[in-house]
């Protein structure tokens, strides 16, 4: 069926298309695999970390009571009985009057109960000017210990039996580098979505093909599988179809043998265009067409083809690029299990005025920040097939719909195509 006579808002579309996705399932990867992904599972430490007491400095191991008097002025002399690098354990007891040298992360040894660092010691000194001389049996301390200073006691950072991580938590480094402490080699995440892009259009070469009269290069099947993989999907890229039904629907079937959870297809939606495109859509799936109020971006196209969600998203480059962010994007979040949809966006002032059809706009700018305010200046022209405004951009600014014209001073929301590393 067609509604390309009825012009539908973003939020409309979007809310329409997002009642077709639903968090995909889990897989066991390896734990570097998860970055960026969701957490299927909860999981808990079956150990204390760290497993044992020890240093936080490197010093000597002493009894807290034998240093009570000890001060730079009246030092207290112990002998150093032992040394513990980390990784070692030591079978030697401190005992009253004697000191282990211990380093950091080493084993706190029997009989001591606190550390003093090297800088309250007389090594401190001998360490800085006596350097190439034998190693000291007798250390002075210079400082008071309470028990336990510099002593980072087993399970300080997670406990046995302890929820250490929850499902749905997005895996960040930290994340991973706990899995890693805890022995865990594999984790449970929700899949990555597997997305299928097929380019239309009789107009299209491939990217290594002389340009000939008439003929442009596939550029969005390059734009749009980027952006897959920068959302966190498997681009599966079909290459070209020509605009006849027997390529057309090669192509797509070609596509649905691939296991894809998401289908896209660029150019061939619009009132203006031949209607192959969209007879091949209409009799392979179920498909809404649709004008999309919006700048740029107005062509749209979505449906289920064999059970299979499928976005048409415009030719020119640019609508394709930022109908992606509005459309595709959030569809792919939640496929991922992901629950914050909306993009990164900041209030700037803009710094010029900028006309709007009415529409809601979407304009490329450059964001920057000064005096703690963000400001916004548009990158050039903003024709729909002008790729490099797109190149030279961090941000679209969101001209609401009706508003014809917005003055210099005033605020935009701009959403950030990237943020916050070009903002700063
Ligand atoms: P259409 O949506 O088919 O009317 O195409 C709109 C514009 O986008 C036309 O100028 C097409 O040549 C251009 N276009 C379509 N497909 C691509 C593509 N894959 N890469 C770059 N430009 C394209
Ligand atoms: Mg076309």
């Amino acid at each position: 069926m067609t509604d390309l006579a009825t012009m539908i808002s973003v939020d409309e579309a979007l809310e329409y298309i997002l009642k077709h996705f639903k968090p995909l399932e889990p897989e066991e990867v390896e734990i570097l695999e998860a970055l960026d992904r969701v957490l299927a599972e909860d999981v808990y430490s079956n150990m204390d970390i760290p497993p044992f007491a020890n240093s936080a400095m490197d010093g000597y191991a002493v009894r807290a009571a034998d240093t009570a008097e000890a001060s730079r002025e009246n030092p207290v002399t112990l002998r150093v009985i032992a040394d513990v690098a980390a990784g070692y354990t030591t079978e030697t007891r401190v005992e009253p009057g004697t000191t282990i040298r211990i380093m950091t992360g080493a084993p706190l040894p029997e009989g001591a109960d606190t550390v003093i660092r090297v800088e309250d010691t007389s090594d401190w000194i001998r360490s800085r000017h006596e350097r190439g001389r034998e190693p000291s049996t007798e250390v002075k301390v210079y400082h008071a210990a309470e028990p336990r200073e510099h002593v980072r006691p087993a399970g300080e950072d997670i406990h046995r039996g302890a929820l250490i991580l929850s499902r749905g938590t997005i895996m960040r480094s930290q994340e991973i580098g706990v899995l890693a402490s805890l022995g865990k080699t594999t984790v449970s995440v929700i899949r990555r979505p597997r997305v299928a892009i097929l380019a239309t259009g009789d107009e299209l070469l491939t990217i290594d093909e002389p340009v000939t009269p008439g003929k442009i290069r596939n550029s969005n099947e390059y734009s749009n599988a980027a952006l897959v993989r920068r959302y966190g999907g498997i681009p599966v890229r079909l290459g070209i179809a020509r605009d006849n039904v027997e390529d057309l629907t090669a192509k797509i079937n070609e596509g649905l043998a691939q296991n894809v959870d998401l289908f896209l297809t660029s150019a061939g939606v619009s009132v203006g265009d031949y209607d192959v495109v969209k007879d091949v859509l209409n009799t392979e799936g179920e498909m809404r067409f649709w004008q999309v109020r919006m700048k740029p971006g107005k062509p749209l196209a979505f449906g289920l083809i064999r059970g299979v969600p499928l976005i048409g998203l415009p030719g020119n480059p640019v609508s394709s690029m930022v109908s992606f962010e509005q459309f595709v994007r959030p569809a792919m979040l939640v496929m991922e299990s992901k629950t914050r949809l909306a993009k990164p966006a900041v209030e700037a002032i803009l710094e010029e005025d900028v006309t709007n059809s009415g529409r809601r706009g979407f304009v490329r700018v450059m964001v920057d920040k000064r005096d703690g305010q963000y400001y916004a200046h548009t990158t050039g022209k903003q024709g729909s097939g002008v790729l490099t405004s797109m190149v030279k951009a961090n941000g679209l600014a969101v001209i609401p719909e009706g508003v014809k014209l917005v003055k210099a001073g005033e605020k935009v929301t701009v959403q950030m195509l990237d943020w916050p590393e070009s903002v700063e």
